[in-house]
């Protein structure tokens, strides 16, 4: 039997798809994701590029970047995270509305890169949560592309129904994060 969320049999039910409304809700969300460019150093210039016609986001649905945190649902976080951003970071991710999603892309959002140093954030799951992480200093533009199909295929597994119930959609992951903590370790 195939594997699949939606079970049709044109000559039993005529025009009529029964699914399940997770399987409905997570295809609408990962094909209409809606990114947040977090542009904070080199990378951002990577992250523009996929944006353009060479590599050309829109082909998976996500051309419609939006620099207010009310109209995007997926930061993306390009570039080294300094302290002094990082509570504008925190803020303008509380700021989106759920369900949402963090992309950090390249070794310095990811873990700090190159700077061990006392003005970078090791890491930018250190004050939100992040659901795919893109290796690279930089990452080429494909790259970023590839974790964008991951995220989009993590929204396709998401309890999207139970969740709409449920208080907060995201682990507690987050509310465990202090940025008043986060830079002992430098
Ligand atoms: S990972 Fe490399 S390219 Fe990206 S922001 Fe850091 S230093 Fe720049």
């Amino acid at each position: 039997m195939q594997n699949t969320n939606v079970a049709y049999d044109s000559k039993v039910e005529g025009e009529i798809i029964v699914t399940q409304a997770d399987a409905v809700i997570n295809w609408i969300r990962k094909h209409s994701v809606w990114p947040m460019p977090m542009g904070l150093a080199c990378c951002a210039i990577e992250l523009m590029a996929a944006g353009a016609s060479r590599f050309d986001i829109s082909r998976f649905g996500m051309e419609v970047m939006r620099f207010s945190p009310r109209q995007a649902d997926c930061m993306i976080v390009s570039g080294t995270v300094t302290y002094k951003m990082a509570e504008v970071i925190r803020r303008i991710y509380e700021q989106m509305a759920e369900p949402k999603w963090v992309v950090a892309m390249g070794a310095c959002a990811s873990t700090g890169g190159m700077y061990r140093s006392y003005a970078t954030l090791q890491g930018v799951d250190r004050i939100i949560p992040v659901d795919v992480y893109v290796s690279g200093c930089p990452p080429r533009p494909e790259a970023l592309l590839d974790a964008m199909i991951k995220l989009q295929d993590k929204i396709g597994r998401e309890r999207s129904v139970k969740n709409l119930t449920a208080q907060n959609t995201k682990p507690a992951k987050a509310d465990n994060l202090a940025l008043a903590g986060a830079g002992k370790d430098s």
